[in-house]
């Protein structure tokens, strides 16, 4: 059986920034092999007049150009019709930040639409006239949402089957289950006068990984205590 792969689509001014990144490793490996698809579609061919023009001064005056709603409403829908179930993201700094649960709900799911902004971000009246999510990758401001975007998909990509080799590593990295992750040693085994910690090459399993869970724990409540909070699931 065959099913169809997780399908990004990202509406940009710069399509040539996609794949990027992700066109190397483990997503990129998995771009070939057409576990996920990837389609990068110029908003710019929507753009009006000779010029193609795609943005505008803003109304009540200001500093710098907007995205006109028009010429976005055109990209979208010729990319992803009312019917296509994707959700639609636009990465936008006023977004919801991204956290790792909304990631894993998108890779559960048949992939997504992304509009990147750019300029000093889009007309308003297009997000709800599009069904547009806001989502933001952190509280400081990038030059466009393209940067964002791949933020979004590389998190999610490595999430799809069969992309990350051993499925566990999904599963124990932090912020699954509201904390973060636990120290990790390698050989040598002395390193500057600094060993590796006795229990993790004593091979009681049972010994490693309590002290991995208290580890975690410490760490998550040092560093981020907003996280030991959150409800667990
Ligand atoms: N004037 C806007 C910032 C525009 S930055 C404001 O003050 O809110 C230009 C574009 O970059 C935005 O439209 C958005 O698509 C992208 N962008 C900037 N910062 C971002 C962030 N933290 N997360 C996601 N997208 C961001």
């Amino acid at each position: 059986m065959t099913t169809a792969p997780w399908h990004a689509t990202i509406l940009t001014l710069y399509p040539e920034m996609f794949p990027g990144p992700l066109g190397i490793s483990l997503s990129g490996d998995a771009l070939g092999r057409g576990t996920w698809a990837l389609e990068a579609r110029d908003i710019r061919a929507h753009g009006l007049g000779r010029h193609r023009a795609v943005d505008d001064t803003p109304a009540g005056g200001g500093a710098g150009m907007v995205l006109r709603c028009d010429v976005l409403a055109a990209a979208i829908d010729a990319a992803a019709p009312p019917e296509d179930p994707r959700p639609r993201l636009l990465m936008s700094p006023r977004g919801r930040p991204l956290t790792q649960s909304r990631v894993r709900a998108l890779a559960e799911g048949p992939g997504v639409v992304i509009v990147c902004g750019r300029f000093e971000g889009v007309d308003e009246r297009v997000i709800a006239g599009r069904g547009l999510e806001e989502v933001s990758i952190g509280d400081y401001v990038l030059s466009g949402g393209e940067i964002a975007a791949l933020v979004v998909l590389d998190a999610c990509v490595r999430l799809l089957p069969g992309v990350m080799g051993k499925v566990a590593s999904g599963v124990e990295e932090s912020f699954e289950g509201g904390r973060l992750e636990y120290p990790h040693y390698t050989r040598p085994r002395d390193w500057e006068g600094v060993p590796i910690p006795d229990v993790l090459t004593g091979g009681n399993h049972g010994a490693i990984a309590r002290w991995r869970q208290a580890q975690a724990e410490r760490i998550t409540a040092e560093r981020r205590p907003d996280l030991m909070r959150t409800k667990q699931d």
